[in-house]
């Protein structure tokens, strides 16, 4: 065995149906009695439930603030301060994807406020101290320990209304993180079961998910892969995979989600000639792989329906050379060496569509 270091993230995780009832229970446990409730505008029933919730329990919350965006730009950060300043706050509760988890680490690490995260998506923003914000139109991530959220509750009913479509791309989302995590310059045996499971979990569940939206047993399964797969975001240096879509999403302006599930096929076949291993355990991973990790996700986002271009989401074809450019100006670890012309080619085949080799 490899020599490693394992460094755990400190947190707690409240899981299962219905858990969304034990947030009062969750902010007496602090000694807190005055959340401020986040939430994008797509998900002000939620939030407005979330209040209802607090207010039989006694707690009067201090206000909502339902203007979260992708991408934690500054100016909304800013807007929610202002709004936080103004109420008297002593927690923030987040309720929604990684747009609002975002939005709710951003106000925390800025005032010290506690974070309690209530995920709805699959992204596994709430299990890592990181934070990417926008400013005039440039995104930054950070991480500090301090972002990370407190206290996080996973109630797999909330998840019920998340779109087909968009659950299939925030769980290939969520795979990505567990790939990367295999492979990690600090990567480590308990990350990799981890890892592998969530891997598992999410390969089983999705599509299942796309046949019938309305299975709980299967999006709870996805929501166990998805936090795991989160807390391998939280714990390993991403390489090639997620280098590519952090500038194919800040350059080009792609969404975060899809970007990830067209992007990850491509990436692992172009690390896979350097990560043999790694490669033969995400395929004990992926059902109908037969061995072949790369063929396990082709397989796997075909019973998705995702899209599968780049150029659906509006790139050009002039863009690839410029994308190439960027995603070579910035070295970092990564198995394979990244190379201006094969990294070329793989941009050029995740725009135009072409299935990983
Ligand atoms: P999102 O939070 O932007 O959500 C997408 C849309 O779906 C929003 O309109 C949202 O309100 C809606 N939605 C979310 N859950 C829903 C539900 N259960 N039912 C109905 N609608 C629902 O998308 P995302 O993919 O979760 O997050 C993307 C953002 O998170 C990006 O900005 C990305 O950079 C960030 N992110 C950060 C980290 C990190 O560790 N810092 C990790 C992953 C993602």
């Amino acid at each position: 065995m490899d020599p490693f270091v394992y460094n755990a993230n400190p947190g707690r995780v409240v899981f299962g149906p219905g858990s969304i009832n034990k947030l009062p229970e969750e902010i007496q446990r602090l000694g807190l009695k005055s959340p401020l409730l986040l939430s994008t505008p797509q998900q002000v029933d939620q939030v407005e439930a979330l209040a209802k919730i607090l207010k039989s329990a006694s707690i009067e919350p201090a206000g909502i603030y339902s203007n979260a965006t992708m991408h934690t730009p500054s100016n909304v950060t800013d807007e929610a301060l202002a709004f936080l300043h103004s109420k008297s706050a002593d927690v923030v509760v987040s309720i929604g994807g990684g747009s609002t988890t975002g939005l709710g680490k951003a106000i925390s690490v800025r005032t010290g406020l506690p974070h309690i995260c209530i995920p709805t998506t699959y992204a596994g923003s709430e299990m890592t101290p990181i934070l990417g914000e926008t400013q005039d139109g440039r995104k930054t991530t950070r991480s500090d320990p301090k972002i990370l959220p407190g206290v996080v509750i996973y109630d797999v009913d909330l998840t019920m209304t998340l779109p087909s479509s968009l659950s299939a791309t925030s769980g290939v989302n969520a795979i990505a993180h567990a790939v990367e995590a295999l492979y990690a310059q600090n990567k480590n045996p308990i990350i990799s079961l981890l890892a592998l499971e969530g891997t598992k979990s999410l390969a089983e569940s999705l599509p299942e998910i796309i046949q019938d939206p309305s299975s709980q047993s299967a999006r709870e399964k996805a929501q166990y892969g998805a936090w795991l797969c989160g807390v391998c975001l939280g714990s390993s240096a991403m390489a090639l995979h997620h280098k590519l879509c952090h500038t194919l999403g800040g350059s080009f302006n792609l969404p975060h989600a899809e970007t990830h599930t067209i992007v990850l096929p491509h990436a692992l076949s172009y690390n896979a000639p350097s990560i043999p291993d790694a490669m033969a355990k995400l395929a004990s991973a992926l059902p109908e792989s037969d061995g072949d990790a790369t063929k396990g996700l082709n397989i796997l986002l075909g019973k998705l329906k995702v899209k599968r271009a780049l150029k659906d989401y509006g790139m050009k074809e002039e863009d690839i050379d410029k994308a190439a450019e960027i995603a070579v100006s910035n070295q970092y670890p990564n198995p394979r060496k990244v190379e201006k012309g094969p990294i070329r080619e793989l941009i050029r085949r995740a725009w135009a569509g072409e299935d990983a080799r």
